[in-house]
């Protein structure tokens, strides 16, 4: 794997949700990192989740995490073709995300990669993530 370069897409100053499902939709990650506390959100946000404060500057996140925590998401058959879907909370850096799991399961502690994103009925992209080799 080699290491993102900065492309040519400015990070804004201030992310909004419009910012970040773009970045989704090219498979890259922003957060916001607080200027008071130190605390990286993997969501945009008007406010630190931590301490309120709004000194946010608008950061790109790792691609590969480590997971934190994980859930299987069983959905009605008679809505959804698949029978259910795994989530987990991933360590990205700093930042702490919650993501979609493809392919293999994965268990806490395990390494993971981005492996591109889903686009939800409600134009909500979502980032997936599956085990890394
Ligand atoms: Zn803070």
């Amino acid at each position: 794997m080699s290491t993102q370069d900065t492309e040519d897409i400015e990070l804004p100053e201030s992310l909004s949700y419009h910012d970040w499902a773009a970045a989704v939709r090219e498979d890259r990650l922003l957060g916001q990192e607080c200027g008071d506390c130190g605390h990286v959100s993997g969501v945009p946000s008007g406010a630190c989740q931590e301490c309120g404060g709004r000194d946010l500057t608008t950061v790109e996140l790792p691609t590969t995490g480590e997971v934190y925590s994980e859930t299987t998401i069983n959905v009605p058959p008679e809505q959804f073709e698949e029978r259910g879907y795994q989530v987990a909370v991933v360590d990205l850096g700093d930042a702490r995300v919650m993501v979609r799991i493809e392919g293999d399961h994965v268990d806490i502690g395990g390494d993971v990669v981005l492996s591109g994103h889903i686009d939800t009925d409600d134009d909500h992209p979502a980032p997936t993530f599956e085990p890394a080799e």
